[in-house]
C-alpha cells in the first residue's frame, strides 16, 4: 500500500518519499525507543537523521505512518522550511563532531552555548505550525484517500483543541484553494501544468469566477518561483500570497494600457499562456500587441512610467519593493528607447536579451 501512495503523490505533486527511513517498531520496541528519545507520541520524526518512527504494534499503526512517513518525510525533503531546518541540523551535527563532545551533560553544554542550535531553534518556532500542520493534513489526506475514514475519526477526536484546530485550518485551506495550492503554500515545489493551474483558478475565485475575461500564467514558471497570474477582471484586486502572484486590471484599464502597449501588459500577453477564460478575446489582444502600430503617446507614456517608477523606488523602503520598482524603471525606459527606433520587444525577456548588463543589478539573490 506504501508503495501505491508513493506512486499516487509522485504523479500528483512531482515528488516523493527519497531518503527517509520507515522505523516500524514493536511496541516493547516503541516504548524503550521513545523512552530514551523522550517522547510521549504515537509516533516521531527525527529531521536530523530523516527516520520516521512509529509503533506498528499500534492501531494507529498506519495513520501514524501517513503523518511521520508521508508527512514530516515530504516536508523534510522537499519544502524550503523542511530542507533549511534539515541542512541546520547537519551543520550542527557536524559542529558536535568536531567538538569532541564524550557526554551527555557536553552535549547539553555545547548546545546551550551553540549559535546553530539557536538558529534551530528560532526556525522551528517559525515554522512549527507550517511542519505540523502539513503533517496532519497529510494524514487526513491519506486517510481519506485509501478510505481509513472510521480510524482516521477515532484518532482525531483523542487529539488536544489546538491539534485538532491546526488541523481544520489546513483542512479548510486544501479544501478552499486545492491540495496544490497547500503544499505550494507550505514552500513545496510548484510542479504544475494548465490543468492544475485552471483548478486552483476556480477554486481560488470561485465568487468572482464570472468577472474574469481572461487569466494567464506568465513569468519564470519554475518550481522555486512564485505563481505569476495575470487577470482581466472588474472584481478581482491585485494580491501576492507568498506563493501566488495576482496582477489584474479591470477591462477599462486593460484596453486603455493595451493602446499605449504597457510594457507590463505585452509582457503577460506574449509570454503568458490562457489559465481560464475567453480564448478569442485573449487572442485577439494577443494579436493587437504584436500587430498595432507603434504611436508617440505609446513612447511617451513608456518615459513618464520610467520615471515615477524611478522616483518610487528611490522612496521605497522594503529591499524588495525598492528593487522591483527600479527595475520597472528600467524596463520602461529601454522599452521607450526601442519603439523610439520603431521596434517593439513586446516581452521582458526580449529586454533582457537585448540589454543584460541593464538587469544585472536586479537579480534575486539565492534564497537558501
Ligand atoms: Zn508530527
Amino acid at each position: 500500500m506504501l508503495e501505491e501512495i508513493s506512486s499516487y503523490i509522485e504523479e500528483r505533486f512531482g515528488i516523493s518519499v527519497k531518503e527517509s527511513l520507515l522505523c516500524a517498531h514493536s511496541a516493547g520496541g516503541w516504548n524503550q525507543f521513545s523512552r530514551e528519545g523522550g517522547f510521549n507520541a504515537e509516533g516521531a520524526y527525527l529531521v536530523r537523521s530523516r527516520e520516521a518512527h512509529v509503533n506498528s504494534d499500534s492501531e494507529f499503526a498506519l495513520i501514524d505512518t501517513f503523518h511521520e512517513y508521508f508527512g514530516h518525510g515530504l516536508y523534510t525533503e522537499h519544502s524550503v522550511y523542511g530542507r533549511k531546518l534539515y541542512s541546520l541540523e547537519q551543520k550542527l551535527m557536524k559542529e558536535e563532531k568536531e567538538a569532541g563532545i564524550s557526554s551527555k551533560q557536553e552535549l547539553e553544554a555545547f548546545r546551550e552555548n551553540s549559535g546553530t542550535c539557536k538558529q534551530i531553534r528560532d526556525f522551528q518556532e517559525k515554522t512549527l505550525v507550517s511542519y505540523e500542520g502539513f503533517a496532519m493534513w497529510m494524514e487526513w489526506y491519506l486517510s481519506m484517500l485509501t478510505g481509513n475514514t472510521g480510524i482516521y475519526e477515532k484518532k482525531a477526536s483523542l487529539r488536544s483543541g489546538n491539534a485538532k484546530a491546526l488541523t481544520s485550518s489546513f483542512i479548510e485551506f486544501s479544501k478552499q484553494n486545492t491540495d496544490y495550492a497547500l503544499l505550494y503554500a507550505n514552500g513545496f515545489p510548484k510542479h504544475y501544468n494548465i490543468g492544475i493551474l485552471g483548478e486552483i483558478a476556480r477554486n481560488i475565485f470561485r465568487n468572482d469566477l464570472s468577472s474574469i475575461d481572461f487569466a494567464l500564467v506568465y513569468g519564470s514558471r519554475k518550481p522555486c518561483s512564485d505563481i505569476d497570474l495575470f487577470i482581466v477582471s472588474d472584481k478581482i484586486p491585485c494580491f501576492f500570497t507568498g506563493w501566488l502572484d495576482v496582477y489584474s486590471v479591470s477591462r477599462e484599464k486593460f484596453s486603455e494600457l493595451l493602446a499605449k502597449q504597457d510594457i507590463s501588459i505585452t509582457d503577460a500577453l506574449c509570454s503568458g499562456e490562457l489559465v481560464y477564460g475567453d480564448s478569442a478575446f485573449f487572442q485577439t489582444a494577443r494579436n493587437n500587441a504584436i500587430e498595432s502600430a507603434i504611436t508617440k503617446e505609446a513612447v511617451e507614456f513608456h518615459l513618464n512610467h520610467s520615471i515615477k517608477a524611478g522616483e518610487l523606488s528611490l522612496k521605497c523602503e522594503n529591499p524588495d519593493e525598492k528593487r522591483s520598482s527600479a527595475r520597472f524603471s528600467v524596463s520602461y525606459r529601454l522599452n521607450a528607447i526601442e519603439m523610439e527606433q520603431g521596434r517593439k520587444p513586446l516581452t521582458l525577456k526580449e529586454l533582457e536579451k537585448k540589454y543584460p548588463g541593464e538587469f544585472k543589478a536586479f537579480e534575486k539573490p539565492y534564497i537558501e
